[in-house]
């Protein structure tokens, strides 16, 4: 499962979730506060080991966008 990064809009507390791919953020509570509905933020890990893991993982869902 890949992490996305969310950031809490009341308390601007940063925390990474397990989600499956095209999961909102309806169900997400911020760890710090209890906040609803944080904001995704880009993920910066494209260096780690899972971003080619994503890559494909995008190419096979949404072969349009890497054409
Ligand atoms: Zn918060």
């Amino acid at each position: 499962m890949p992490i996305y990064v969310y950031e809490c809009q009341k308390c601007s507390h940063e925390f990474e979730v397990y989600q499956n791919i095209g999961e909102g953020n309806e169900n997400l509570t911020c760890p710090e506060c209890g906040a609803k509905t944080p904001k995704k933020l880009v993920t910066p890990f494209k260096t780690l080991f899972w971003s080619g893991f994503l890559d494909d993982m995008e190419r096979k869902i949404s072969p349009h966008k890497f054409k």
